[in-house]
């Protein structure tokens, strides 16, 4: 039986009604009574365990291995009313189990529809950040691990083609927006009008700006008749987004809206008051105090991150340091984040990338050491520790320019957040420390102009100014506390780089170039003021060329008088742009440019009226003329190629039918033009017709790619119901008729999964082999009976290595 939403998607599939046995039937039945059940789920009653609703067997058995039993809040609300295809709006606090609460459903609702991996994408799920994808996919391989679904991840990192390739058959798809959206886009398999389920994991995240466009382009690949779900921590109600979403009479799940507090209650919440100057000096005693802990601490900036991360490091604190930010090669990301959440005692530095539901195991303390742009990038960040029913300790720590502003934006969210104080007596100070290591090592004390530079963007083009104000901030101290010799002095420069920057705030990436030009005044003035004022020793000692590899970077952000030039306006907006972009920015000109060329010429007429001798003159071409005045110029006689500089631009010219050239644009005479109406008539005339030309054309592309698709697909699946149907019938006495093993990508790095399922991974039939349909069947460790028979009919199969092969069987088989 079809779900309730019998309008949406379609029932479940009407096999050949020839040759099927006792066991399909026996399957047929347990889904129209399962489906059944989830029709008479009432909605009212509160449910407790996984046990009460009604779920298939291999859900249910996932469940148990994975130790999950008593329902959480959120899930117990959502689960049934998702199990009935409706839309869900689901809100709940940081660690209440949103990601089951998704998953369950999502997995229920296309068994249900028996769904198979000829039937393509089913559901497709979108998180915001990579980390946060892979761990919804690795919580979908432990509950799934049961079901014959096929699912992949998402997330950029490999090569298109090497994804593209296995997308085809995908069921479950777990990916970031951009990267998805480049599928869509690119890879002819993919095929999305059977999609059933879009799922929005941190939902207001992927909705904001930052996102839009790419969002609404994924969306408008999926059919609109699809079950949507989306779901927050602090979940958006705009209609606008929803309607973008085209939810159908959306379920608003929020089972937390009328607590006291929008963080959980095992949180305790604290913000101490710490000038900016003081920062690293309080964070270093945290530090230093709470050795035996597991501690998240949040920067404002990849670049701020990595410089604290740096310089502790050289600190040696006596606990393991580690670090996250959008910047880092994925693999890398990947090992952070594995081995911060084995730690038992770790510090791990982060940017916002961190902030958005990953959900490290047994987290003591979030950090802020920098202020968050709002109450939601608070509450996500607090919300790494307190994790289902844990307890854990926040502490923000605020400049007293800050203070008043943002105590009143958590009130208005609901935070309960008390005032405690620093002991002065824990207090240690490691300013001076920095300013020997800045001072020692010019790559760290790179960073740390790099670090300041961002963090003041970063205030500057925060959008809260209850907040946030610039002014106030004392620079000088807070670049005297990273051990800088004075405040660099910042640029706002035109132009920001293309790089997509995903993760970064949408505020901070758009900061628009007249806004950056006026925020010279702010931060800029204010240094250059307090820069004739402080010299130091280290001042001098810059000015001297360093002597080691930065040397040639360096003397392009030091000014003759020892201050920055920054080359990082487009760089800072986005936090982390790469270190490259630097390093290139500044060209060589090329010996042999047209200024070479104006010189040659103005030295032509000296030469001339000097009457020198060496000088040749060139004829090029009709109308250049090169004049050969040195050895130089004597050589380029030689190369074609750079000869090609002095040469004018040809004209471009088309020929007709009869063979005779014409330009490009020939202007035909006024009269006859004017014969045919005034010319913005005539504009109008041509753009209609013109617009209604290439729509035309347009629909006529999309209707044969769409038809050329469609019989592609129809092709493939009569194919592999064909072989199918062969198969079934094996299968009946041989055991049970498992589609495709669970099969994920391999996630890079990544040994987290239990030794079973990289066992399964490990002796998943490899790509070849199944284009080969030699065996696309289970070969899970728990049945080796059936491992057994699919042996044997491997071996029985003929070999097919081409396309040709397999078509000819497929036609064999059809009979
Ligand atoms: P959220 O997305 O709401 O922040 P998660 O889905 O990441 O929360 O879950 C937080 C933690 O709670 C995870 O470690 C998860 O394993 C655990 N958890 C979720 N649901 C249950 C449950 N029903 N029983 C026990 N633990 C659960
Ligand atoms: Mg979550």
């Amino acid at each position: 039986m079809a779900p309730p939403r019998t309008s949406r998607g379609k029932g479940p599939k009407q096999k050949h009604d020839s040759g099927r046995t006792l066991k399909r039937k026996r399957g047929e039945d347990e889904i129209t009574t399962l489906a059944q059940k989830v029709e008479e789920l009432d909605l009212k009653t509160a449910l407790k365990n996984f046990s009460d609703l009604p779920l298939s067997d291999p859900t249910a058995r996932g469940l148990t291995a994975s130790h999950f039993k008593t329902l959480t809040d959120i899930q117990s609300r959502a689960i049934s009313h998702a199990l009935k295809g409706r839309d869900i709006l689901g809100a709940a606090k940081t660690g209440s189990g949103k990601t089951l609460a998704f998953l369950v459903p999502v997995l229920e609702n296309l068994y249900r529809r028996q769904w198979t991996e000829y039937d393509g994408l089913g559901a497709l799920i979108l998180a915001p950040t990579r980390e946060l994808a892979i761990q919804i996919f690795e919580v979908l391989r432990k509950v799934g691990r049961y079901h014959a679904f096929s699912a992949g991840l998402v997330i950029g990192g490999k090569s298109l083609r090497e994804e593209q390739e296995r997308l085809g058959r995908m069921n479950i798809l777990v990916c970031t927006p951009g990267r998805m959206l480049q599928h869509l886009d690119q890879t002819a398999m993919l095929e999305t009008n059977n999609l059933q389920l879009l799922v929005m994991d941190e939902a207001d995240r992927i909705l904001d700006m930052g996102f839009q466009k790419t969002v609404d382009a994924i969306v408008d690949h999926l059919p609109k008749e699809r079950q949507t779900m989306l779901f927050s921590a602090t979940q958006t109600k705009k209609v606008g987004d929803l309607a973008r979403l085209s939810l159908q009479d959306p379920e608003y799940v929020a089972v937390h809206e009328t607590a006291a507090a929008a963080t959980p209650s095992t949180l305790q919440q604290h913000y101490t008051i710490t000038p900016l100057a003081t920062k690293l000096d309080v964070l270093w005693s945290f530090i230093r105090s709470n050795l035996k802990s597991k501690t998240v601490v949040f920067l404002s900036s990849g670049k701020q991150v990595r410089f604290v991360y740096e310089s502790f490091r050289h600190l040696q604190p006596g606990i393991p340091l580690m670090h996250l930010h959008g910047k880092q090669k994925q693999g890398g990301r990947l090992d952070i984040t594995t081995k911060f959440s084995q730690s038992q005692h770790a510090v791990l530095f982060a940017t916002d990338v961190a902030a958005r539901g990953l959900d490290f195991p047994a987290v003591d303390w979030v950090i802020q050491v920098d202020c968050p742009e709002d109450s939601d990038t608070y509450i996500h960040r607090v919300g790494r520790t307190a994790r289902y029913e844990r307890v854990g300790r926040a502490v923000l720590f605020l400049d007293p320019s800050e203070e008043k502003g943002m105590l009143k934006r958590l009130e208005q969210k609901k935070v309960p957040i008390e005032k405690i104080n620093i002991k002065a007596a824990k207090q240690q100070s490691i300013k001076n420390q920095l300013q020997n290591m800045c001072f020692k090592d010019p790559e760290l004390k790179y960073l740390g102009q790099k670090a300041f530079i961002s963090y003041v963007k970063s205030i500057y083009v925060q959008k809260d100014k209850e907040i946030f104000n610039l002014k106030e901030l004392k620079l000088e101290d807070y670049a005297a506390s990273l051990g800088l010799p004075g405040a660099p002095r910042i640029k706002f420069i035109k132009g920001d780089d293309t790089k997509e920057r995903k993760n970064a705030s949408w505020k901070m990436a758009h900061l628009t170039d007249s806004e950056a030009e006026s925020g010279e005044e702010g931060a800029a003035k204010k240094d250059k003021k307090d820069e004739k004022e402080v010299r130091t020793r280290y001042d001098r000692m810059f000015e001297r060329r360093n002597q080691d590899v930065l040397a040639g970077h360096y003397s392009k952000l030091i000014n003759d008088d020892g201050t920055m030039i920054d080359s990082g306006a487009k760089t800072a907006a986005g936090e982390d742009a790469d270190e490259d972009a630097d390093f290139l920015s500044v060209k060589r000109v090329f010996a042999i440019g047209d200024e070479n060329l104006g010189k040659a010429d103005s030295s032509d007429s000296e030469a001339s009226s000097d009457g020198e001798k060496d000088t040749k003159v060139v004829q090029l071409d009709g109308k250049n003329e090169l004049i050969i005045d040195s050895k130089r110029r004597e050589k380029l006689l030689k190369s074609k190629k750079k000869l090609l500089k002095f040469k004018g631009k040809g004209t471009r010219l088309v020929y007709d039918d009869e063979g005779n050239a014409h330009e490009v644009y020939e202007m035909e005479d006024e009269e006859g033009f004017k014969a045919r109406g005034d010319a913005d008539t005539q504009r109008e005339r041509f753009l209609a017709e013109e617009t209604e030309r290439t729509r035309r054309a347009d629909l006529e592309d999309k209707e044969v790619a769409r038809e050329k698709r469609r019989e592609k697909k129809e092709k493939r699946k009569a194919r592999e119901r064909a072989l199918a149907a062969g198969e079934a019938e094996d299968d009946e006495e041989g055991g049970v008729p498992h589609g495709l093993p669970f099969v994920p990508f391999e996630i890079p790095g990544s040994d987290s999964g239990s030794e079973a399922e990289e066992k399964e991974e490990a002796s998943r039939p490899s790509k070849k082999q199944r284009v080969t349909f030699a065996e696309p069947n289970s070969d899970s460790e728990e049945d080796p009976r059936q491992k057994r028979t699919k042996g044997k009919k491997t071996a029985a199969q003929p070999q097919i290595e081409t396309l040709a092969d397999l078509e000819e069987l497929a036609s064999g088989l059809l009979g």
